[in-house]
């Protein structure tokens, strides 16, 4: 079964906020609590994470993640990027390397922070670095991980450049922090068969870096798609109240919801 487990449905703080509590939230919708940026895609047995945030490895364990085929970054927010370290496990356990697969700008970025993640190792001793394999994309080039097509797209808007990634044509199309889909990419995502998105809705009201929900409203009607998922949420996007106020292809989302694809 094709599907996407929703590993994480906050924003930067997640939810409940250190030191602000729940804001908008209920506390007591286990609905509202909320971890920080991650999306795991199963497509045809082939396993893809995209983000690794500061709670990764919670993820990991809740949804018994023993091994992946790849990861993807979105952009090297904290909230995306942080749990880099955590794949360490995998490639132990695993005994092999692990590609990871981002913009030039985004690897360069991982090198920056996290050089050693890239040793090319062969040394046991090294082992107790994560081995991943840099994989440098572009925006518009499709690449494949085993037998699924990825394309990424460029999004703008938010501090720094964010990619979105099209899985085999539009089956999924998984949207990170943006404020607007630049035209090309509007124009690819317009062109194909939409079935999943999924699209941040990081708060409501409006916000210099971030999209809201009149914002997502906007692109929705555009590029149509069957079913839209809402995640990266923050302290103001109490979950009920989204889930009436979405249009009706949309659901709020949960950590650890299971979307079939
Ligand atoms: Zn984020």
């Amino acid at each position: 079964m094709d599907r996407v487990i929703i590993l994480g449905s906050g924003a930067a703080t997640g939810v409940p906020v250190v030191a602000k509590g729940w804001e908008n939230c209920n506390p007591n919708n286990p609905k509202n609590v909320r971890r920080r940026s991650g999306t795991l895609v199963e497509i045809n047995d082939t396993k893809i994470q995209i983000d690794t945030s500061q709670d990764f490895r919670c993820q990991m364990l809740d949804n018994a993640i023993t091994e992946l085929d790849a990861v993807l970054y979105t952009h090297v927010h904290a909230d995306h990027v942080s749990g880099i370290d955590d794949l360490r496990a995998l490639t132990q356990y695993n005994n092999k390397s692990l590609n990871v697969y981002a913009i030039k700008e985004h690897i360069d970025e991982i090198k920056k922070r996290f050089g050693y993640v890239f040793t090319d190792v062969k040394l046991k001793e090294i082992t107790l670095r994560p081995q991943l394999v840099e994989n440098i994309i572009e925006y518009g080039k499709s690449f494949k991980v085993n037998n699924v097509e990825v394309m990424p797209i460029a999004l703008a808007g938010h501090t720094v450049a964010t990619s979105g990634y099209v899985f085999n044509a539009g089956k999924l199309v998984v949207i990170s922090d943006y404020k607007q889909i630049p035209e090309q990419s509007l124009e690819y995502l317009q062109k194909i068969d939409v079935n999943v998105m999924i699209m941040p809705l990081t708060q409501l009201g409006e916000q210099i870096y971030h999209e809201n929900m009149e914002i997502n409203k906007k692109y929705i009607d555009i590029i149509k798609p069957a079913r839209v998922i809402f995640t990266h949420m923050g302290g103001q996007c109490d979950y009920d109240e989204i889930a009436e106020i979405s249009p009706k292809c949309a659901v709020p989302a949960y950590d650890n919801m299971i979307v079939e694809i």
